[in-house]
């Protein structure tokens, strides 16, 4: 009998692998797909941004109704230790502008490779195309290309990931073997997604246009950032920040020309003459790009010329509702912390931990997602060791 089996070989999962080695323990790593932390390296396709420097207290509330909840984990495994984790892994790390942290590689895969490198050499198993489809008494059962196999392990952690990005393993559908358990999942919304917006035909020669440093309100939630226009409504960086807000009901406000009060805007248009067209005074006094204006025509074109500059530093963006969940960076739902022990262990499954996105909680991109993944991992890796020394004594 193995001591433990993870199932899932993301960050959340391969951390928990990592800690139970070096208890001492015999561990086994399974997954669905033919190879591991898929997610992970799409992860790093645009830069892997492993985590936040900027003060801890800052770092857990980006963690919103969760914070409290997470507190010990992050504290077990802060912001900045992820920093000496990726260093010790080959993997020195950066960090930008914002206080984003990234590998100097930018990309997972080496990072990813350098770690399962070390994880083999402690002694831990892989097992790749091993799908978990439940348990059958204590044995965790798996579809493999060899037919319906088990393993039989004292402890088991699950590390299954959200729901976003199917086709990168994390598909959700472990959720109906939990529910069949009785345990009680909150539901799988997108989290840090885009949202669908109808365009007029006039907006088509915009579509993959950015729409650069504006500021985005939704809610309590303002940020200074980009987004982009896309065939299906708006995505990037600074639609994801309010994306939160936005699915809980949150109008959304763009002021185009952050960096220019209203009397400077008012003061350029009384300068022109009165017979300046719309058109005009959008180019000529609000100095908006091709792209700005078209998305101000779009949701303003019946603003009487008047109230253009209020229009223009607080513009109405009219969605009609999120992008699938499937396109979402990641998964707010899943399992809640009232069906869990402050081990993160099931109430109804003594011995089954879970870690990772597939818990109920959610934070904005920003390194803080892959951190709250590695933290988790980490916490329910020892809560393991805690657990079969007890059942040793
Ligand atoms: C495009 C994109 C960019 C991102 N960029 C960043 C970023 O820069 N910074 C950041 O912090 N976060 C980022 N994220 C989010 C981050 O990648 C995830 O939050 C993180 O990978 C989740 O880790 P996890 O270990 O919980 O789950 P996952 O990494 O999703 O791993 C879960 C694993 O479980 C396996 N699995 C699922 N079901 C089964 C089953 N039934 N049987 C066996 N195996 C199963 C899957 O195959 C998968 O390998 C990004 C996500 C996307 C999609």
């Amino acid at each position: 009998m193995i001591d433990l089996c993870v199932i899932g070989a993301g960050p959340a999962g391969l951390m928990a692998a990592e800690v139970a080695i070096d208890a001492g323990l015999s561990v086994v790593v399974t997954d669905a797909k033919p190879s591991f932390g898929r997610k992970f390296l799409m992860a790093g396709k645009s830069g892997l941004n492993l985590t936040k420097d900027e003060p801890f207290t800052d770092f857990t509330a980006a963690f919103g109704d969760a914070e409290n909840w997470l507190l010990p984990m992050l504290k077990n495994f802060r912001n900045m230790e992820v920093q000496s984790w990726a260093t010790a892994l080959g993997q020195p790390v950066f960090t930008g502008s914002s206080g984003r942290v990234f590998p100097k590689a930018m990309k997972a895969s080496p990072l990813l490779r350098a770690w399962l490198l070390r994880l083999a050499n402690k002694g831990v198993q892989f097992k790749t195309r091993w799908h978990w489809t439940g348990w059958n008494g204590q044995d965790l059962t798996f579809q493999t290309p060899d037919g319906p196999q088990t393993i039989t392990a004292c402890t088991c952690v699950l590390a299954l990931g959200g729901a976003s990005w199917p086709k990168l393993g994390s598909d959700g559908t472990w959720s109906d073997i939990l529910v069949g358990e009785g345990v009680t999942l909150a539901p799988f919304k997108p989290a840090n997604m885009g949202f669908n917006v109808q365009w007029s035909d006039y907006m088509k020669p915009h579509f993959g246009a950015p729409i650069k440093t504006v500021q985005i309100t939704a809610g309590a939630t303002s940020v200074r950032a980009d987004f982009v226009i896309s065939s299906k409504g708006i995505e990037g960086s600074g639609i994801y920040a309010v994306s939160k807000d936005m699915r809980e009901g949150a109008r959304l406000f763009i002021d185009l020309l952050p960096d220019t009060d209203i009397a400077t805007l008012n003061s350029r248009i009384a300068r022109l003459s009165k017979k300046t067209s719309r058109s005009s005074i959008l180019r000529k006094a609000l100095r908006l790009d091709p792209a700005k204006a078209a998305l101000f025509n779009e949701f303003a074109h019946n603003i009487p010329l008047p109230d253009i500059v209020k229009a223009a530093k607080a513009l109405a963006i009219e969605h009609t509702g999120t992008r699938p969940i499937a396109e979402a960076i990641s998964t707010a739902g899943g399992v809640p912390r009232q069906e869990l022990t402050g081990q993160l262990m099931l109430r109804r499954k003594p011995g089954v931990f879970c870690a990772g996105e597939m818990l109920d909680w959610e934070a904005p991109t920003g390194g803080y997602l892959i951190t709250g993944c590695l933290a988790t991992g980490r916490w329910a890796g020892q809560s393991v060791v805690n657990y079969a020394a007890l059942r040793k004594a």
